[in-house]
């Protein structure tokens, strides 16, 4: 969901994705849109915290956040000593924090894990299951017994293989990530329909007269559309409403799905003036620590990393308020937001100028949270969909939070589905 006027495009969700799925990048080859990507600025690799009072530059390496005094030097030193940290034995869940603190020592895990976990997922990361949303780094402690030693392993093994270094480009479109669905959605062999709730599904015995069930179908109850019959059906809505819809066909993994906590967010876009804009740092944006007195979670500097995302010379800011930590940020009017924005861009980083443009975006149910036990109502609800056949379930409730995650899984069960459906069509000709 986007907004574009007068050179200005004004992203309501994601803005832009790492290119790190090789189904995706073929489905943006396939909707022909190669030459409508928009790459990430160089600039954009540089990233902050507000913390303490001040802007801290952090990444690609530890010299930053040491130079900028983010971390002090008994922090560093707690971080070269992780190779010597024993690994967990225990196979329970652990929240991302306890990961961190545990391998990288205490000034990682407050000072940096914290306020990133606020500005990727908008969560605690003391609820946040590492096992679930950063499985990579539990394998590199399982299989190598520490992070750095695993990374390192990794980067040798690579080397000897010779393979091109894994994409990881932050991309996005000229017209907005919308750009993907809907060239997809023009492909004259789709039938696509847009604009339509699907308020419950049924599944139907497929049988003929005197013969045992054959198999199934499914009917998708349309608000103020009548009915779909379908042989396969792939549920790519948010996790809530997966939930519900999936109530009468699979009710143990509805009730696990709705247990997925999904926090509000609000996005509060700010378009300034060339003036203003020179006050922005080049950079990627900011997440902001918790007991700063600053309510906003992060603001990403949105034409430092795309020019193409304003006019000339201004800027486009998106600060986000909300989350797991603060869900009743969701209650303020849109004026009280965009009022919180300026004076918290003020207190940050001193941009006094009133904004040329505003627009507040409200996400009642912005992002699931995969906190502690998320891995275990993953496997039991993939293991109660495998019984219902010709069902998939897509997104962002499994398999990862993040547009290219989305994209992925979306293609993975698609894939499925058609298998199911061949096997269906032999199955009848038979
Ligand atoms: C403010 C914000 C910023 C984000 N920024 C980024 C970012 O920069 N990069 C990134 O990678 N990720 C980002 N994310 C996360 C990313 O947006 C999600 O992970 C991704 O969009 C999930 O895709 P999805 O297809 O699972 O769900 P969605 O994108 O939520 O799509 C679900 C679809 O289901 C439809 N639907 C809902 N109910 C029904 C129904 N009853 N019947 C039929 N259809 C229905 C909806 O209309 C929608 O089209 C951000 C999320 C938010 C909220």
């Amino acid at each position: 969901m986007s907004w574009a006027r007068d050179g200005w495009l004004i992203e309501g969700g994601p803005s832009g994705y790492l290119d790190t799925e090789p189904t995706v990048t073929r489905l943006v080859e396939q909707a022909g849109l190669e030459t409508e990507q928009l790459r990430a600025r160089p600039a954009a690799s540089r990233r902050f915290i507000y913390q303490r009072q001040r802007l801290h530059e952090i990444g690609p390496n530890l010299l930053k956040p040491v130079r900028s005094g983010l971390l002090g030097v008994a922090g560093v030193l707690r971080v070269f000593a992780e190779p010597a940290i024993r690994r967990r034995l225990d196979a329970g869940e652990e929240s991302v924090w306890e990961f961190c603190r545990r391998r990288l020592g205490r000034q990682v895990a407050d000072r940096i894990v914290r306020p990133a976990m606020l500005g990727i997922f908008a969560g605690d990361a003391e609820r946040l299951s590492v096992d679930a949303c950063f499985p990579a780094l539990r394998r590199l402690e399982q299989e190598h017994g520490s992070i750095l030693r695993g990374v390192m392993a990794r980067r040798r093994a690579k080397a000897d293989t010779n393979d091109p270094p894994r994409s990881r480009k932050l991309t996005s479109f000229r017209r907005g990530l919308q750009q993907l669905p809907r060239s997809l959605a023009r492909d004259p062999q789709i039938d696509v329909r847009t604009g339509l709730q699907v308020t419950g599904i049924r599944a139907v015995p497929e049988t003929t007269a005197g013969a045992p069930e054959q198999g199934r179908r499914y009917v998708l109850d349309l608000e103020g559309a009548g009915h779909l019959s379908a042989d396969a059906i792939v549920i790519a809505s948010p996790v809530q409403v997966s939930a519900r819809l999936l109530h009468s066909l699979a009710p143990e993994a509805a009730t696990l799905l709705a247990q997925v906590p999904v926090p509000p967010v609000v996005v509060v876009a700010l378009g300034f003036s060339p003036t203003a804009a020179r006050a922005f740092p080049q950079g990627f944006g900011m997440l902001v620590s918790r007991g700063e007195g600053v309510r906003m979670l992060g603001c990403l500097w949105e034409s430092r990393i795309y020019p193409e995302r304003s006019p000339d010379d201004h800027l486009l800011a998106r600060a986000m308020f909300g989350g797991r930590l603060d869900p009743t940020a969701l209650e303020l009017e849109d004026t009280e937001l965009v009022a919180l924005a300026r004076r918290e861009l003020r207190s940050t980083l001193g941009i006094g100028e009133a904004p040329v443009l505003s627009r507040v975006v409200r996400w009642n149910h912005a992002i699931p949270q995969y906190e502690i036990g998320h891995v275990q109502i993953r496997q039991r609800v993939e293991h109660l969909l495998e019984a219902l056949p010709g069902v998939y379930l897509a997104g962002d409730a499994l398999e990862g939070v993040s547009f290219a995650k989305a994209a992925a899984s979306g293609i993975r069960q698609g894939k499925r589905a058609v298998g199911y459906l061949r096997s269906v069509q032999r199955q009848r000709e038979e």
